[in-house]
């Protein structure tokens, strides 16, 4: 049995691989691959499941499976698997990072003292206490995340259509009742057709002024535009983004934009993270060999 690593894995994962056959990092050999992992990058669409004619199982390292065609995989006879467990944590604290640096500035501060500057008069922070988080997308990572803000004695409040109740949040019966109270919205949606671009000029109408939003959910759910727009307006006071319309971003209109503060898709990138996939994936072969 060929196992493909197509994507950046835990280094140990090959070792750990290797007692179910050969393992490979090699992406010439996917015609000849029975099991491929993947985490963002690949994509698996018709054109790549036809280039892998041994091809019987898809393992996603990670949670968002919408860069794979799990119709036409499913049409093939091929399992796709997901590590969807492993990465809550890693993410619900990239999540709250994203929000404790723009109350805080951390960035333009840092930068600011890196050109020998002194802001202390120019810069207020705010605090998290006492404040309303709204969470869109009340699944693991949405859950964690709450955990991590009631901690800081925050409220808060979400909505998430397929979730009645939660022991960490108030759930409302829209969308428009989290928008309207919350100081922060932060994102944990998959990309679907009823999430893509569900934050826009719209929607945005409904946010408190001066909001904070947080997206390390997909970077399709909000229209990139429309939030630049509403930061130079100030109904957005800033914006924690960790997800892109592609990966690396292509001519993204948000570096030029104000109170941004941008990470390159590291949610899901922690050294404990990687470890978790890996025994996952350890597990999901070993479930599928026998
Ligand atoms: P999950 O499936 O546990 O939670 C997603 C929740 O979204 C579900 O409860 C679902 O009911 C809800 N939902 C679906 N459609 C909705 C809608 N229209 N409105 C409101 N809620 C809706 O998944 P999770 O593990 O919490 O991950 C959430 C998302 O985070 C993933 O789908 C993925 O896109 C993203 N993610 C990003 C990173 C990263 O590196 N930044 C890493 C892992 C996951």
């Amino acid at each position: 049995m060929l196992i493909l690593l197509s994507d950046a894995f835990d280094s140990g994962l090959p070792d750990k691989l290797k007692k179910f056959g050969e393992v490979t990092d090699d992406k010439s050999r996917v015609p000849k691959a029975e099991v491929i992992l993947i985490r963002s990058k690949t994509k698996v669409t018709k054109e790549y499941i036809d280039s892998a004619p041994n091809l019987k199982l898809v393992i996603r390292g990670g949670v968002g499976l919408d860069n794979v065609d799990l119709v036409y995989a499913k049409d093939k006879g091929i399992t796709v698997h997901n590590t969807a467990a492993a990465s809550s944590i890693a993410v619900a604290e990239l999540a709250f990072t994203l929000m404790i640096a723009i109350t805080n500035h951390v960035a333009k501060a840092d930068k600011s003292m890196h050109e020998g500057k002194w802001l202390k008069k120019e810069m207020k922070r705010t605090e998290l206490y006492q404040k309303t988080l709204g969470i869109i997308g009340m699944g693991r990572i949405g859950t964690e995340l709450a955990k991590r803000a009631i901690a800081f004695g925050m409220t808060v409040v979400a909505y998430d259509p397929f979730v009645k109740s939660s022991d960490f949040a108030e759930m409302k019966s829209t969308m428009k009742d989290v928008f309207q109270v919350s100081d922060y919205i932060s994102l944990h949606l998959p990309l679907t057709d009823e999430t893509k671009g569900l934050i826009n000029s719209e929607t945005l109408k409904d946010f408190k002024d001066g909001a904070y939003l947080i997206n390390t959910g997909r970077g399709k759910t909000i229209v990139e535009e429309d939030v630049v727009e509403a930061l130079k307006s100030g109904k957005l006071k800033a914006f924690g983004n960790d997800v892109w319309y592609s990966d690396p971003p292509e001519n993204t209109v948000l570096t030029d934009a104000p109170n941004v503060i941008m990470m390159p898709h590291l949610g899901a990138s922690t050294n404990e993270n990687l470890l978790r996939i890996g025994d996952i994936i350890e597990e999901l072969i070993g479930d599928y060999i026998s």
